[in-house]
């Protein structure tokens, strides 16, 4: 068979939905190319968390664009995205005191919902929390979490009704290119017709631009998460909270599960995308339950309830690689090096408004060249913190 559309978009994550919905948007016709089905990538294994407290603006920017979409989600996209408000905490350990502070005042400029707390606010916002008097977060009362598979599901389901075509079960094998343009790409059976071809594969990223003879650097990241039922009477649900003096983040999962998961002890390499996410590191459950212990102590008496892993492209800064690469028609959309979920709103409309108007208005995404690597410009917050995978 041979199809031809306005543009094709190589994989049905949450950033290949978002750019469908958004291309779609503005009477373009794509297609969606996944090798296997909706959100069965990194998507579907992700955490969800939905929060604008970053250390760098143009992410920053990105994440709070995007927040209206978490927030509106039935007027802007229709159906449901699963948003839960629980309010978020991003704590720092003593030494990055200042920076946070840096960081609030920045996201207060462009509009964020942030405030600086201390001790006694963290006390009455989440009394399962255990902090020092010294302690200090940033607190964003309309984070949360959403569902990553339902929101990819909605962001798909209003694609299709403007028009896009979804292939799931097929994998793209090769790109076709004619004097320098891309002009199409073909399955193990089919060939499909494009002006326009758009890689959105997560870890399997660096594969479908081989395709056009780049090399990009994006590598496999890989995230281990475990799911804790907190004793019965153990308090109030906790909100969202990313905890860098204790290297991990968590969240309720319900009523009665909190979602727990790693900043450091992450494999990043350039092993196979293709490994199985079921098991986890030798020992992480262990790990996992004892930092969390650390933090809310009436988890002690917690019991394991799963726990699953989970991959991602990364790149060497840990940020994304958006925009247009190699030859003219192609655009990369990947390396969302673990924290892509809640910025894919704002990423799908900024690379629509560059496809289809030759300029991102809603967010620029300059920074996010892949010239920036090498030209040595690693993107690096303002007010940096560590890197968050380490
Ligand atoms: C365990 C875990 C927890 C996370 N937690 C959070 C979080 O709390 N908050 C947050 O913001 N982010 C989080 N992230 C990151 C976020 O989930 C990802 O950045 C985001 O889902 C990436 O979406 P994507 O569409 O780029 O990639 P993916 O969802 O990986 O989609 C890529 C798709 O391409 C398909 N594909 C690959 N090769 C081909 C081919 N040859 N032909 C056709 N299709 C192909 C794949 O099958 C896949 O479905 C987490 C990630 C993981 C793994």
């Amino acid at each position: 068979m041979a199809a031809t559309s306005d543009a094709i978009i190589i994989g049905a994550g949450i950033h290949g939905a978002s750019l469908a919905f958004h291309l779609a948007r503005r009477g373009m016709r794509p297609t969606i190319i996944e090798r296997g089905t909706f959100a069965a990538g990194a998507t579907g294994r992700s955490s969800g968390l939905v929060r604008m407290h970053y250390d760098l603006e143009s992410d920053a920017r990105l994440a709070w664009a995007s927040f209206r979409y978490f927030r509106d989600w039935p007027e802007i996209v229709g159906g449901d995205c699963g948003f839960t408000r629980t309010g978020f905490l991003q704590l720092v350990r003593p030494a990055f005191h200042e920076r946070l502070r840096a960081n609030i005042e920045m996201h207060q400029r462009i509009g964020i919902p942030s405030l600086l707390v201390h001790a006694d606010d963290l006390r009455r916002l989440a009394p399962a929390i255990e902090v020092g008097d010294d302690a200090i977060a940033a607190f964003e009362p309309e984070s949360g979490y959403a569902d990553p598979t339902a929101t990819t599901a909605a962001f798909l389901s209003a694609a299709r009704a403007m028009g896009t075509h979804l292939v799931q079960g097929h994998a793209v094998t090769d790109i076709t290119t004619r004097r320098g343009r891309v002009t199409g790409v073909h399955t193990a059976g089919d060939t499909y017709s494009a002006s326009v071809v758009v890689d959105v594969a997560g870890a399997w990223a660096g594969g479908i631009a081989r395709m056009v003879g780049l090399e990009i650097p994006v590598q496999v990241w890989r995230h281990d998460v475990a799911y804790i039922r907190r004793p019965r009477g153990s308090g109030t649900i906790h909100p969202t909270v990313i905890d860098d003096a204790n290297s991990m983040y968590f969240r309720p999962e319900g009523r009665e599960l909190t979602l727990v998961a790693l900043e450091d002890g992450n494999e990043i390499g350039d092993f196979s995308p293709d490994r199985e996410t079921a098991s986890t590191a030798a020992g992480f459950a262990e790990r996992v339950a004892e930092r969390l212990t650390r933090r809310m102590p009436s988890t002690a008496d917690g019991t394991l309830h799963g726990t699953h892993s989970g991959q991602d492209g990364i790149t060497p800064d840990q940020r994304a690689i958006i925009g247009p690469a190699g030859p003219e028609g192609f655009y990369l959309d990947c390396g969302f090096s673990g924290t892509g979920f809640k910025t894919a709103p704002a990423v799908g409309i900024a690379l629509a408004e560059l496809i289809c108007e030759g300029r991102s208005s809603t967010v620029g995404l300059e920074p996010y060249s892949l010239a920036r690597f090498a030209e040595g410009r690693h993107l690096v917050g303002e007010y940096a913190y560590e890197a968050i995978w380490r």
